[in-house]
């Protein structure tokens, strides 16, 4: 069975709690999960049932209350902020609502601002023909669509060639067909490079693109469902 791929995280009784006594949140309630190498996931479950929580963990931007996570046989429940920084820079390509570009840069410049720091980078060209974009590498952002945007952040986030990218609401600010647009980027490079990816949304009918579906409920797993075939972007019910 599907117990042969190797694991890119595991987590054990997870919990993250945020503030104490009264009004104490618990976040994540003691998740076990096993996430295999090369996969493509999403996360769905309603506003506040821990989506960010969780990637924020796997991704090391924040720390457990308890429990334990582990990137391969590395444990990041037991390293400190030095050790998750490096982490972080090395293994992990992160793509947020929000772009965060640089105005004053074009996009080839806004992924070389990566390609200058990675250890073993492909080029920022070929990083932005892998979302599509190699008609576009010298505009400025406020030249590009909110879709054009959002696929140099993917672009930049993929130049370092990470092992796993995580997208908190990638699509979040963009209408139907330019997030087709996104998802296909996304999708391309999951082909392309084999990463291990896991994205947060809140539109169910992203689930048909997905290898796996995970949705959390209230801080728990509430199912876990396993897609047999990944329906093309262009296809799903946006
Ligand atoms: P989702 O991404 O699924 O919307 P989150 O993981 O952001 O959910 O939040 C899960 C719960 O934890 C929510 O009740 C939220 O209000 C709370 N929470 C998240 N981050 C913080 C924080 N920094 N401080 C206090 N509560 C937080
Ligand atoms: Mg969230």
């Amino acid at each position: 069975m599907e117990q042969d791929k190797p694991l890119a995280f595991r987590t054990r009784g997870l919990t993250r709690t945020y503030g104490e006594g009264e009004g104490i949140v618990h976040a994540l309630r003691g998740v076990d999960l096993d996430i295999p190498e090369g996969e493509l996931i999403v996360l769905l479950g309603q506003s506040g049932s821990g989506k960010s929580t969780l990637l924020n963990m796997l991704g090391g931007l924040d720390k457990p209350s308890g429990g334990s996570v582990w990137f391969g046989d590395k444990e990041l429940s037991k390293m400190d902020d030095d050790a998750l920084t490096q982490y972080r820079r090395h293994n992990i390509g992160f793509v947020f609502q929000m772009y965060n570009l640089m105005p004053g840069l074009t996009a080839r410049e806004n992924v070389q601002l990566v390609t200058e720091i990675a250890k073993d980078p492909m080029s920022a060209e070929q990083a932005l023909e892998i979302v599509g974009l190699a008609d576009r590498m010298d505009h400025f952002p406020s030249e590009l669509s909110g879709g054009e945007q959002q696929r140099v952040a993917i672009a930049r986030a993929i130049a370092k060639r990470p092992g796993v990218m995580f997208c908190d609401e990638p699509t979040g600010a963009l209408d139907s067909v330019t997030s087709k647009m996104v998802l296909r980027a996304l999708v391309d490079v999951s082909d392309e490079l084999g990463t291990t990816q896991m994205m947060v949304t809140h539109n169910a009918a992203v689930a048909d693109m997905a290898d796996r579906v995970i949705y959390l409920k209230d801080g728990n797993i509430d199912k876990i469902v396993v897609n047999e075939k990944r329906l093309p972007p262009e296809e799903i019910n946006l």
